[in-house]
């Protein structure tokens, strides 16, 4: 009988390789290119009849301990690390579309790849139709002979809406796509996209991978020949990981339960507080009862994760004055990290939206999205005490 690994084990131990000296933390490969030890074993590693590492842009084995370690959480055949999160995304469109093929997309992505599809791929004639998150009527009549992809992201950023994934693979394979999941959100610990039916799962490794607001990185996993495309990309474009980058990940990954954990206690504790609280007109967040797919969430999630979203009373003005009265939250569109974060959505990451679209997104000029970090529950209270008014 074998023995399967825990997932929190997984995370610490899962991918790590030694060398000679023994390290018990994984080393650092610094090497843009490895040697040979003659012209034939030059000639059979570029030829691949010897497997080994050739140059850092293919391969290194710092990124290869954290490629196996993420695949080995994600329950994945194979992942491919990429130098940030968007590059992630762009990897795994170029390696798996072509002029002429089509995209159906969540509306409620992140902003940037939301500009991505609609503004620089189009240039390329990749065409994408976006729809709404929550409707799976819209994505089956989305669908067309070329669809190759379907592009979504659970929960959505700001407002914390919910897909069935297992139904939405469904409808991506009827219709002959792959369904792709940015896990960044949710992180293995949370929530496994390729356990729920999906084919590819992107994570932009600059957030709770890292956990720590250090590095950019991203990733592309799923089965080894869905994955295969994608890496030839990659190793001929170049938008591949850094070692450093790789070895900061590497540690991240071993926290990551921990970490998730203790975000999401913080969040479910504040979500609770902020529901309370006179000056807040609605709180967003999965974890909480009054979500409207409160039971999607926890069937697919472990928890309700670490964002969450809260209409303020006296919209934009009230919300800015509340931002400003923090002394500890750090003012910033960033996530995943171990500060808390605030920002508002209507003037930062979604002001490119026009008010119309803002409005019937959901997006108030009241909203503020907090990701929640590891600071004390009372602290996070207390800088937010302006809404106890
Ligand atoms: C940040 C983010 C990305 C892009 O990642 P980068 O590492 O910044 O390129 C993609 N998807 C989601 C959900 C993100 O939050």
């Amino acid at each position: 009988m074998t023995h399967e690994w825990q997932p929190e084990t997984l995370a610490v131990r899962a991918g790590s390789e030694h060398t000679a000296y023994g390290e018990n933390s994984e080393a650092m490969f610094l090497t843009s290119s490895f040697v040979f030890e003659n012209a034939a074993q030059a000639a059979a590693r570029f030829g691949g009849q010897e497997p080994g590492n050739i140059y850092s842009r293919f391969t290194n084995p710092t990124v290869t301990m954290f490629q196996n370690k993420l695949a080995a959480l994600e329950g994945a055949e194979s992942c491919v690390a990429t130098s940030s999160g968007m590059a992630a995304i762009l990897a795994a469109v170029m390696g798996l579309c072509s002029a002429g093929d089509h995209v159906v997309a969540s509306r409620s992505i992140f902003g940037t790849s939301v500009q991505l599809f609609a503004n620089i791929l189009t240039r390329w004639g990749l065409e994408t139709t976006f729809v709404s998150l929550t409707d799976p009527d819209a994505w089956k009549a989305a669908a067309k002979a070329n669809t190759k992809l379907f592009f979504v992201e659970t929960p959505s950023n700001p407002l914390t809406e919910v897909c069935d994934i297992n139904e939405l693979a469904d409808i991506a394979h009827n219709a002959g796509a792959l369904l792709v999941v940015d896990n960044c959100f949710c992180t293995p610990a949370l929530q496994k996209p390729l356990d729920l039916g999906a084919d590819i799962i992107i994570h932009s490794a600059t957030k709770y991978i890292d956990g720590q607001g250090r590095c950019l990185g991203g990733a592309v996993l799923g089965k080894k020949a869905v994955i295969e495309p994608v890496y030839g990309f990659l190793r001929t474009a170049g938008p591949t990981m850094s070692a450093f980058n790789a070895w900061v990940f590497l540690k991240g990954l071993e926290t990551l339960h921990v970490r998730m954990e203790a975000h999401a206690r913080n969040a479910l504790a504040l979500a609770t507080w902020l529901e309370q609280q006179p000056g807040v007109e609605r709180v967003y967040y999965p974890g909480l009862a009054s979500h409207p797919q409160h039971a999607l969430a926890l069937k697919q999630q472990k928890s309700g994760g670490a964002i969450l979203s809260f209409d303020v009373k006296g919209g934009q003005q009230a919300a800015w004055r509340l931002i400003d009265a923090t002394k500890m939250i750090s003012i910033t569109a960033n996530l995943g990290d171990a500060k808390s974060t605030i920002t508002h959505p209507a003037t930062t990451t979604h002001s490119r939206v026009s008010p119309e679209a803002r409005a019937a997104a959901g997006i108030g000029d009241g909203l503020v999205r907090i990701a929640v970090g590891l600071e004390h529950i009372d602290d996070l209270k207390a800088d937010l005490a302006l809404l106890t008014q």
